[in-house]
């Protein structure tokens, strides 16, 4: 029972987040395949309805492969305003259910629930009321919940029967739990990584969980060995960290003529990447997010959003990622600001999204990197990258900022 629950953590994930909202709000889309994102061949899919996965559709997506895949899908464009309204909804239930809440983004967080089994009842009841006062809430919609003593577990049952599911992993349970999942839903094992433990007989989690600890260090490093067994046996000592900060790095600028021209937004796009993937280098962090922020002429300003995978401090990776997002815009009018930002910011060596192995885009970083040191020696003068040059259209200049 829950007296032998050393802790309990509970993540909670809104199921097909983006998609569910515009099911709800137009009840003639719901049941149907719907993708969210730009209606346009170069954009991607940011979230799919249920109904639509089956035809292999998903996010990150190009949207002109998803509609091949699935010729029925209804397309709506993303309203993130609505998102973050309903979001706010979302959080503050969690906010009933505990003090300790840590969003992860915008439709899900971990709550530590130790020592709330007097007010909502034991795990299994904690797990349920959160699904009803969220579906109340908000008028229906569904959210998947994993509760154990970790959060690692926790997060893994959350994905476990979605959408709508409800899993409780009993701390005494937890290595059984594990042992035939793919070692995939280790945290830090991504595509590489996975290829990496296959090759040395590693498929299920329970095969990391039975190997030599010595010999796993050797082959996979002191970090990454002690990492991946520690998780396999269900230990994961974090604590859930309230408001954990949502740090972002942006750069924007004022035009001195407002500009309708998509290839000159670019431009200012390329050169924000840059300097954008500059600090992030400096400072040590990883996007999961890249923004852009477009103001019109007459103030109006608008902001489209997407996430990285995998996280990148890359300006070369920020700016790819961007411009696709500049589809999802109404050009109706000229723009007087343009601005990028990269958010979600992670440390390389947080574990909860990234590929350990995964050395990331390396011949781009690496002449990154390289600029990056011969500005320090020489002055940031010494490398105009030929793209930026003859680029005089700043009204002022740039405005960098860190929030
Ligand atoms: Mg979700």
């Amino acid at each position: 029972m829950s007296e032998r629950w050393p802790r309990i953590v509970l993540h909670a994930d809104m199921d097909a987040f983006y998609a569910a909202v515009e099911q709800l709000d137009d009840p003639s889309l719901r049941g149907k395949p719907l993708l969210v994102g730009p209606n346009s061949g170069r954009g991607v899919v940011l979230t799919a309805s249920y109904a639509a996965r089956p035809f292999g559709v998903g996010s990150a997506m190009p949207m002109s492969k998803a509609k091949r895949l699935c010729p029925q899908a209804i397309v709506v464009p993303p309203r993130f305003d609505r998102y973050s309204e309903i979001s706010k909804q979302v959080m503050s239930v969690f906010g009933d259910f505990s003090p300790d809440v840590e969003p992860l983004s915008l439709d899900e967080a971990f709550l530590e629930m130790s020592g709330a089994e007097r007010i909502f009842g034991g795990p299994l009841e904690m797990g349920r009321k959160l699904k009803e006062a969220v579906k109340e809430a908000t008028g229906g919609l569904t959210v998947s919940v994993g509760v154990s003593a970790t959060k690692y577990v926790a997060k893994v049952a959350s994905d476990f029967r979605k959408p709508d599911g409800l899993t409780v992993v009993h701390p005494d349970e937890v290595k059984d739990w594990l042992a035939p999942l793919s070692v995939r839903a280790l945290w830090g094992v991504g595509p590489k990584t996975g290829e990496r433990l296959a090759a040395l007989g590693l498929d299920k989690i329970g095969d990391v969980a039975a190997a030599d600890f010595d010999w796993l260090k050797r082959v996979l490093g002191d970090n990454g060995g002690t990492h991946l067994y520690r998780l396999a046996n269900g230990q994961d000592a974090r604590r859930v960290q309230r408001s954990r900060r949502m740090r972002s790095i942006g750069s924007e600028r004022t035009l001195a003529e407002d500009v309708s021209d998509r290839a000159v937004i670019q431009e200012h796009l390329r050169s924000s990447a840059a300097s954008i993937g500059r600090r992030l280098r400096r400072k040590s962090w990883l996007a999961r997010g890249v923004r852009v922020k477009l103001k019109t002429a007459s103030f109006q300003l608008m902001t489209r959003q997407r996430v990285l995978d995998p996280p990148t401090d890359v300006g070369d990776q920020l700016y790819k990622a961007a411009v696709p997002l500049l589809d999802a815009f109404e050009y109706t009018e000229p723009f007087r600001l343009v601005g990028l930002a990269a958010y979600d910011l992670v440390r390389p060596d947080d574990p909860l999204q990234l590929d350990l192995f995964a050395g990331g885009p390396t011949k781009k970083r690496k002449a990154e990197e390289t600029m990056d040191s011969i500005r320090e020696r020489f002055g940031k003068d010494a490398v105009q990258r030929a793209e930026n040059l003859g680029k005089g259209s700043w009204e002022g200049p740039n405005l960098d900022y860190q929030e």
